[in-house]
């Protein structure tokens, strides 16, 4: 199985070490067909991206398009879960003006609400401390990215299953149904094996990408493959492979 896009990347403009040409050049040395810049949403209070620098990122993905028009470049959010009513952190600005959409749990984000801060923050934490709130938790952040996935269009949730708990099941029949990808993040390893196999008795499809936060790890995909190889998984079902 060969990899030939990475759909999940950072740069300077969060906390990642490179620029967006510089991404780009390594997605240019490594053969790949398309990149995806997919900064973190606004809500995140270290990381994400403040409002004017997604014009300025928008105006240099344009220029780096015509710049090296041999490689699709795509500008997309990582957007976070900011409410357990599944709101996420785009603004309807962004939603028209970004390639893609994708979203995925984080800490450090700013939640809609007190109620929403003890739904994700404290729920989640008794979650890691006492073993008996992990089902709940796994209740409430489920039931928001199932509503996250109705309220927005949505390409990709990232790393499934990484952050905090989810059902996967539930997660896949939806995603399946609203041709959201579930991607198997090589640096975090999630979706695990386990939940991979679950997910693929769904008609849902998947990618497998870096989330690289410096230019020399794009391409870095070799857990994500192996976790897909070792699924059984095909590249068919695989948005960004292909048979090599
Ligand atoms: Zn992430
Ligand atoms: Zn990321």
């Amino acid at each position: 199985m060969k990899i030939n896009s990475d759909l999940h990347t950072h740069t300077l403009y969060s906390h990642g070490k490179s620029t967006i040409e510089e991404n780009v050049l390594s997605a240019l040395s490594l053969g790949l067909k398309k990149i995806a810049i997919t900064e973190h949403g606004l809500g995140h209070i270290t990381y994400g991206v403040k409002k004017e620098d997604w014009v300025k990122m928008r105006q240099e993905v344009d220029q780096l398009k015509i710049k090296y028009p041999q490689i699709k470049i795509l500008l997309g959010v990582e957007a976070n879960i900011t409410g357990m009513k599944g709101t996420l952190d785009v603004t309807p600005d962004q939603e028209k003006n970004l390639d893609i959409i994708n979203c995925g749990y984080h800490y450090g984000v700013r939640v809609d609400s007190i109620h929403d801060f003890f739904s994700f923050y404290l729920l989640n934490l008794l979650a890691k401390l006492i073993p008996a709130f992990k089902n709940k938790a796994r209740e409430v952040n489920t039931r928001a990215l199932l509503l996250a996935m109705d309220r927005y269009k949505i390409n990709m949730i990232t790393h499934p299953g990484a952050k905090v708990p989810i059902d996967i099941d539930k997660i896949a029949r939806k995603a399946a149904e609203k041709k959201v990808l579930l991607e198997i993040n090589a640096h975090h390893k999630h979706l695990n094996e386990e939940d991979l196999l679950k997910a693929m008795k769904y008609e849902v499809r998947f990618s497998i990408n870096s989330d690289a936060h410096h230019a020399s790890h794009i391409g870095r995909l070799e857990e994500g493959i192996k976790i897909a190889e070792e699924a059984g998984l095909s590249y068919e079902r695989i948005e960004n492979g292909e048979d090599d």
